[in-house]
């Protein structure tokens, strides 16, 4: 490790709490990014595929964005939702046309935990019921509530909840009861369990929160239409539907601008959470529902940094070159090359069990000879990623996959360089669960 590096990890480790993960047996501090590409503070250059969390959506140091943010900062950086705020305002009209959702209002916040949980007081409010559906596996964020309706129990530190939260099957097509169905077969038993669910809850449930593509789970899904399967049961119960977006939307996923409309013939969900890429790293998240469900709040609420102007002023900016540059079209056809690349790098490989994805949202699952999970696979590939110059994520319930989710711009010739780093990281993958040392 680097002196640098080691002296600012010894210094983070005595402030920071131990269950704030860092990467990499030794932790990096990235220090500029351009485009796709970052730095280190060893001056070390990386093709960026995990862009912060999926949060770099466009690029890295993108001048439209950060003149933007300049030019509002220069002006005034907050001035709170007491007063007219004009970016908000303009972002607020974008969302509300681009989210499907008819008559809709949209609601600013900071982060994809404090959409999520607006979208859960506005639920239970509008439904009179704490009680809510959500799917195995899941992960909506770190507050309370958020918690509440997290499946995925390494991210779910307490069972206490506000919540009374039933959870349904669905969100992970290759794993669990239903895996060797057929897809038609799948939805069906999904469907049935959802049914039986509601039959043991207590009178009204307030709504299913479901991420279209989930995310920290390992970018599982479920066949396409099945929350419009769903939607028809919710829909006899009076049920709402939560569309959770937060690493899904913007065209993200390439064929579609949302991930709900995967599942589309169920019509536009009654809510929809957002966060993460629309800012490209300023803080933005929030909710989009119908009025009559927004407005169901019979007190105040308020965000304090909700809307602020320089964070609005990016995702103007942001939004503004994501349509124009059609990176959603981007997405499909160079995350179409790169989902291609890597299933021939993991051709034959028994260290990988499945390539998946859509769009430059794309996982690689590992395993151990068995067929078990194998975290240490996932981890000898992400380190060998990045001694070769290479950044991505991990995910999945046992960590044991890669998460590969570059920014939106991504050209064909850095699609062609990170799958030649990943071909040599899963040779990596198979040496370690092969139980030789590291090459
Ligand atoms: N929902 C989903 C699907 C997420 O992936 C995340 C973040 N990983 C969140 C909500 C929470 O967002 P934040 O970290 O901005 O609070």
């Amino acid at each position: 490790m680097s002196d640098t590096h080691a002296a600012l990890h010894l210094r983070h480790r005595a402030v920071a709490p131990d269950w704030l993960a860092l990467y990499y047996r030794e932790p990096i501090e990235l220090t500029h990014g351009e485009g796709r590409h970052v730095w280190d503070a060893d001056g070390k250059r990386y093709l960026d595929f995990f862009g912060g969390i999926l949060t770099t959506m466009t690029a890295h140091a993108l001048p439209e964005v950060t003149k933007a943010v300049a030019e509002q900062a220069g002006r005034i950086i907050h001035s709170s939702t007491l007063y007219l705020n004009r970016p908000m305002v303009e972002l607020a009209e974008r969302v509300a046309r681009l989210s499907g959702i008819p008559d809709a209002r949209v609601f600013f916040t900071t982060s994809g935990t404090e959409a999520n949980d607006t979208a859960l007081l506005l639920a239970t409010t509008y439904r009179r019921s704490n009680q809510v559906l959500a799917m195995r596996n899941s992960y909506h964020g770190r507050s309370f509530s958020a918690v509440g309706v997290t499946g995925n129990r390494s991210w779910s530190p307490t069972s206490l909840s506000p919540l009374q939260t039933l959870y349904v099957h669905g969100g992970v097509r290759g794993r669990g009861p239903f895996a060797a169905l057929s897809d038609s077969e799948f939805i069906d038993a999904c469907v049935a369990d959802l049914e039986d669910v509601l039959g043991q809850a207590h009178g009204n449930v307030a709504a299913l929160i479901a991420e279209p593509v989930q995310g920290v789970g390992g970018f599982t899904a479920p066949p396409d239409g099945l929350y419009a399967a769903f939607r028809e049961v919710l829909d006899r119960h009076g049920i709402l539907w939560i569309t959770d977006e937060v690493q899904t939307g913007w065209g993200r996923t390439g064929e579609y601008f949302w991930g709900w409309q995967a599942h589309a013939a169920a019509g536009p969900p009654d809510m929809l959470t957002f966060a993460k890429g629309i800012g490209n790293g300023m803080s933005i998240g929030g909710v989009v529902a119908r009025a009559e469900v927004m407005n169901c709040l019979d007190a105040n609420s308020i965000s304090t940094f909700g809307g602020s102007p320089v964070t609005m002023a990016a995702g103007l900016a942001n939004l503004a070159y994501l349509l124009e540059n059609d990176l959603q079209g981007n997405a499909r056809r160079v995350g179409g090359l790169l989902l291609e690349r890597l299933r021939a790098a993991s051709a034959g490989n028994d260290a990988v069990r499945e390539v998946r994805g859509r769009g430059l949202m794309i996982a690689i699952e590992l395993v151990e000879r068995d067929g078990s999970p194998s975290p240490n696979a996932a981890t000898a590939a992400l380190e060998s990623a990045r001694e070769n110059g290479l950044l991505v994520g991990k995910g999945g319930l046992a960590g044991n996959t890669l998460r590969i989710a570059p920014p939106l711009s991504l050209t064909v010739r850095e699609a062609e360089e990170g799958a030649a780093i990943l071909e040599t990281a899963l040779r990596q993958a198979q040496d370690t669960i092969a139980g030789k040392e590291p090459s």
